[in-house]
């Protein structure tokens, strides 16, 4: 008898080094690859946010369509389909006959009550639900500790890593994809079907103008690294507001899976070895590991950082007419030059150094003294990289409820603004009219 698998892609969006795709090609005689639109993706939240603004919606519509391509080019297809995961896996499952469903582990809530709804209805159906871990650059199984004695210091998690784990090489590309010859392909929907209005354009002073897929994430890797040679000076440029190549921008693609950190990692050794090691190809690096470091941080304290008092137990304080404040922060109308210049950056683009994060979260939370979560949901709404695990966790660093070490961190907002925009180069580019 035939083996028919099932690949539900989420944030893996991507041919290469993808571990489901790989099993499922060699496990299985064909593939039936499958992405949901799940409609609580577009839809509205206790916060009173919409769970995903327009910028980023365009850019998972973007990254789809590529992924059809990347997967046609190689035989195969995209089921693409609106609705929920746990209703349309099982029924596409029974409707073409497969055996087993693959598809790559999430550690946030959400993401994971999905899964185990999807499991439950497979399971009714007697069809297993295979799990995969391939999101971070260490894998769990090459960690020196379980996830639960994993410190709560960064410093001390990285110390170990670096001596003692060791990153897996990436999983070869499937050389040809078989699918059922009945598979019936629906059309991608449009920005309208997931109820946006037209099409969204990305304003024109925008660090980057970000396209999704895989393509454009490679695209980005060669131009970062190799054409503008950028990577060599990333340690002193990182910190920087203004212009594509102070820090790398892979943030959209890795977060939706077109880039891969492992290849990114190795892409990092082959600089090392044919143009130079130093400081800077180190850092990119260690950037990368506080993005495994909030992963498996969420592992370890499952929801407790969408909570106002994290895992440490004990919320900030809370004006009385935090809402107002709130809402003036939002628009970037704080009457703060350097706070509201990051706003409208994020508001038009999407996107926001990390320097600018670091400081309109820290000034929501100790200067406004603004309930944290909201600037979470907000910054979740607008980021065209959010990620649960990134967003929350550094939202949680900087409330001083999650994994900062220094008591009551503050940033001085006038200060940050001397150091990182001398001639205010950046508050006159986003305080001016467009
Ligand atoms: C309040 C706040 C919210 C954030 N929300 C998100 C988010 O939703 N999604 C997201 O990807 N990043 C988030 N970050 C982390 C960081 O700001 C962005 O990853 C980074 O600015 C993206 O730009 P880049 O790709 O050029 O980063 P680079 O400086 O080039 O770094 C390379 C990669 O390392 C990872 N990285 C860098 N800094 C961090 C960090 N502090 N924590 C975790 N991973 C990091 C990212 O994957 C990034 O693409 C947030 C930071 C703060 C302070």
């Amino acid at each position: 008898m035939n083996k028919l698998i099932l690949v539900w892609f989420r944030n893996d969006l991507r041919i290469h080094d993808n571990e489901v795709l790989l099993e499922a090609t060699r496990k299985g005689d064909a593939i039936v690859p499958v992405y949901c639109f799940d409609p609580r993706h577009y839809g509205p939240t206790s916060y009173g946010t919409r769970k995903t603004g327009p910028i980023r919606a365009q850019f998972i519509l973007e990254s789809v369509a590529d992924l059809k391509r990347n997967l046609q080019a190689l035989g195969g297809n995209l089921i693409t389909l609106m609705g929920k995961p746990e209703e349309l896996i099982p029924q596409l499952a029974v409707q073409y006959g497969v055996n087993e469903v693959y598809h790559h582990r999430e550690v946030a809530t959400e993401e994971i009550d999905v899964s185990e709804r999807v499991e439950t209805a497979l399971w009714k159906r007697k069809i297993n639900l295979k799990h995969f871990i391939g999101h971070t650059l260490y894998h769990k199984e090459h960690l020196p500790f379980p996830i639960k004695d994993i410190p709560d210091v960064f410093t001390n998690f990285r110390k170990k890593i670096e001596k003692e784990s060791t990153v897996r090489p990436c999983f070869s590309e499937p050389s040809a994809i078989c699918i059922p010859e009945n598979m019936l392909v629906d059309h991608l929907p449009s920005l309208s079907d997931l109820g946006y209005d037209g099409q969204s354009s990305l304003d024109s002073r925008a660090v980057l103008q970000f396209k999704g897929g895989e393509r454009e994430g490679l695209k980005r890797m060669q131009e970062y690294f190799w054409e503008h040679d950028a990577l060599r000076t990333y340690k002193e440029t990182r910190n920087g507001l203004l212009g594509a190549n102070y820090s790398s921008k892979f943030s959209a693609w890795i977060a939706l899976g077109c880039l891969s950190p492992r290849k990114v990692y190795w892409e990092i050794k082959k600089y090392e070895k044919e143009r130079v090691a130093n400081d800077s190809t180190y850092w990119l690096i260690f950037e990368l590991l506080w993005r495994d470091y909030f992963r498996f941080m969420f592992k370890k304290y499952d929801n407790k950082f969408f909570l106002k008092a994290g895992f440490k137990g004990q919320a900030p304080s809370e004006a009385p007419n935090q809402r107002e404040l709130f809402e003036r922060w939002k628009l970037g109308q704080t009457g703060i030059p350097f706070i509201d210049a990051n706003m409208r950056e994020l508001n038009a683009t999407g996107f926001m150094s990390n320097r600018g994060r670091q400081n309109v979260a820290s000034y929501l939370v100790k200067e406004l003294q603004v309930n944290w979560t909201w600037g979470a949901a907000y910054f979740e709404e607008q980021l065209i990289d959010y990620c649960p695990a990134n967003n929350w966790g550094n939202w949680a660093y900087l409330a001083g409820v999650g994994n900062d070490p220094r008591e009551d961190r503050h940033f001085n907002t006038a200060k940050q603004a001397q150091l990182y925009d001398p001639a205010g180069k950046y508050i006159q580019l986003w305080n001016n009219v467009s």
